[in-house]
């Protein structure tokens, strides 16, 4: 008998699982569409790899790189250019040298470094307040960060918007000093986002209660399609960023954890800290995907090639967004309220639609999406969408 004969099945992630992608695999039906997994996919329902990612990736294959390790916290030169991405040129904490940046495997390992440092250094809370819904992966990684995960009120079923008030009572009752974890643009999954004026009360908030904010940074970009609109900054911060949508890197795993610290010396010490929580977890990371996002950060050519390319993949959702609204609206007046389409932000919308819907949907039209009812907007395409919009137009009706 086996020593693991006691070990039982877990269940499948709810979108990397069997449950979508397998489902999506196995129906042989032509009509069939995967809005399940937050990939982006160009007008033909393909990947897409960026033609700058493809530029880039040459000019590192003709710099004929050697495959020696990394240092623990990576790319030097990546990281200091996805910290000046993020923060700014100008930002005073990089003008003065204080952030201490690591590369990681990309958004999910960022989030997951700072999870174990936050866990172990940070003096007033092993408490991390998460928005009601996150990401799936965000309780998980925190948990087992050793952090202790509690939520927020952030959406409103009712107005499929974000609850403001909700929100900022929690954020006020919340201990002193805990632990918060924002998405800094193209919240996921419900693509509702605080507007300017809404996101200048949460800095108070944070503030008035001495709360550390965690910020997700996994969409920058594809909230208006501009890479330096959708940072967000002013506190002392933790920041967890990913390339794998804004330059369609997902495999290459590429992402930074940074933060802020008060000077170049306390930097110093954090730095000291992360090696030594990275380097029993996986040593150093890997380095083609970091070459390839730094030859672009490093190039202005290839740069500039990049930014249009994030807003045409910005800009394509937000069309999409548009039909569908049309479609349901006005072209077959399908009963309910749409306009959260058209409003919602970046890859993903929260429908609205229950899980009877997606389990009708998956059955007769051959659609997949999350049990919540949440798509990804990137699935859709000009040839796709008529066939979208009039199977949830039979599912509601
Ligand atoms: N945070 C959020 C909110 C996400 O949606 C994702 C990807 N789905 C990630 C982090 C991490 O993604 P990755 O590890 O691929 O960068």
């Amino acid at each position: 008998i086996s020593v693991f004969a006691a070990v039982p099945a877990g269940p499948p992630d709810p979108i990397l699982g069997n449950c979508i992608t397998e489902a999506f695999k196995a129906d042989k039906d032509p009509l069939k569409i995967n809005l399940g997994v937050g990939a982006y996919r160009d007008e033909n329902g393909k990947p897409y790899v960026l033609s700058s990612v493809k530029k880039a990736e040459e000019t590192v294959a003709n710099s004929k790189p050697d495959k020696e390790y990394l240092p623990i916290t990576g790319f030097a030169e990546f990281t200091k250019n996805a910290a000046k991405l993020a923060y700014g040129a100008d930002s005073a904490p990089l003008v003065s040298g204080s952030i201490s940046v690591a590369q990681s495997i990309s958004g999910t390992g960022a989030l997951r470094i700072g999870g174990a440092f936050l866990a172990r250094h940070y003096p007033h809370s092993k408490v991390i307040y998460l928005p009601n819904p996150s990401w799936g992966n965000h309780t998980p990684v925190f948990r087992d960060s050793g952090l202790e995960v509690r939520s927020y009120r952030y959406f409103d079923k009712d107005t499929v918007g974000l609850d403001f008030e909700g929100l900022k009572a929690d954020l006020r009752a919340a201990p002193k000093k805990s632990i918060v974890l924002l998405h800094a643009c193209a919240h996921n999954p419900t693509g509702v986002d605080p507007t300017h004026e809404q996101w200048k009360e949460i800095s108070d908030i944070v503030k008035e209660n001495e709360l550390f904010p965690f910020f997700d940074m996994a969409y920058q970009g594809f909230a208006t399609g501009s890479i330096s609109n959708d940072a967000y900054a002013g506190h002392q911060i933790a920041l967890a960023q990913s390339f794998a949508k804004n330059m369609g890197l997902y495999g290459e795993r590429v992402g930074a954890f940074s933060l802020t610290a008060a000077d170049p010396d306390e930097k110093a010490r954090v730095d000291s800290q992360l090696k030594i929580i990275i380097r029993p977890m996986y040593s150093n990371p890997p380095v083609h995907g970091a070459r390839i996002a730094n030859a672009i950060l490093a190039n202005e050519t290839l740069y500039r090639e990049w930014e249009v390319e994030v807003k045409s993949m910005a800009d394509r959702i937000i069309s999409m967004r548009e039909k569908l609204y049309d479609m349901l609206t006005h072209d077959l007046k399908t009963p309910g309220e749409w306009g959260h389409i058209k409003r919602q932000i970046g890859m993903f919308s929260f429908t609205g639609l229950t899980a009877a819907h997606t389990h009708l949907l998956a059955e007769k039209a051959h659609i997949y999406m999350t049990r919540d009812g949440r798509i990804s907007m990137a699935g859709l395409n000009s040839k796709n969408i008529e066939h979208f919009g009039a199977s949830v137009d039979a599912a509601v009706k």
